[in-house]
């Protein structure tokens, strides 16, 4: 099994609703569970981002799928790599939503206080959703306590 991660950038479809972004997560989840693929979705006005990991082929043909969904466009990918271990293997699919995306984040993983996926790096993607992940985790923790 070669371990893959990919991270991909698009623009949201304009007029989606919260109900639209349910939908998504609940295929998203069953999907993904049945897959193994792990991930986060990270959702900023006009754009997503998101991280996908799991076994090669089914993140390439989740992303297939993905990348027809007429929910967004502009699909470009980010990063594509192999890895030895998973960053996101809490979540079948965790969610972010626009409050989270915090300034002190975005100063941090990017030149600009505004979110522009299209200028991250690799780096810095993979960098600013997994310290995003960690405050997820870091919350339902302390919910839960
Ligand atoms: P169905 O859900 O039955 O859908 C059939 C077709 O209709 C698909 O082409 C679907 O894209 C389209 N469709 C469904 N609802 C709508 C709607 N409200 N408006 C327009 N078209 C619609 N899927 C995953 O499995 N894992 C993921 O991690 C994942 N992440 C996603 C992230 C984003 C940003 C988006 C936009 C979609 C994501 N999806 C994900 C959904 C994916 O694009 C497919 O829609 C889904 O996997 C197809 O499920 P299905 O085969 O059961 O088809």
């Amino acid at each position: 099994m070669i371990l893959t991660q990919m991270i991909y950038a698009s623009k949201i479809r304009e007029g989606l609703k919260d109900r639209d972004i349910e939908h998504i997560l609940e295929k998203s989840r069953v999907h993904n569970t049945r897959d193994e693929i792990t991930g986060i979705l990270c959702f900023h006005r006009k754009f997503f981002v998101q991280a996908l990991e799991g076994e090669r082929s089914h993140v390439n043909q989740t992303f297939k799928r993905i990348s027809l969904d007429k929910r967004h466009s502009d699909v470009i990918i980010i990063s594509y790599r192999q890895i030895d271990i998973r960053s996101f293997s809490k979540w079948s699919m965790a969610y972010v939503p626009e409050c989270h995306i915090t300034k002190d984040l975005l100063l941090k993983y990017s030149v600009k206080s505004t979110f522009n996926p299209y200028i991250l790096s690799d780096t810095s993607a993979i960098g600013l959703l997994t310290e995003m992940s960690d405050r997820l985790l870091t919350k339902s923790r302390s919910a839960a306590a």
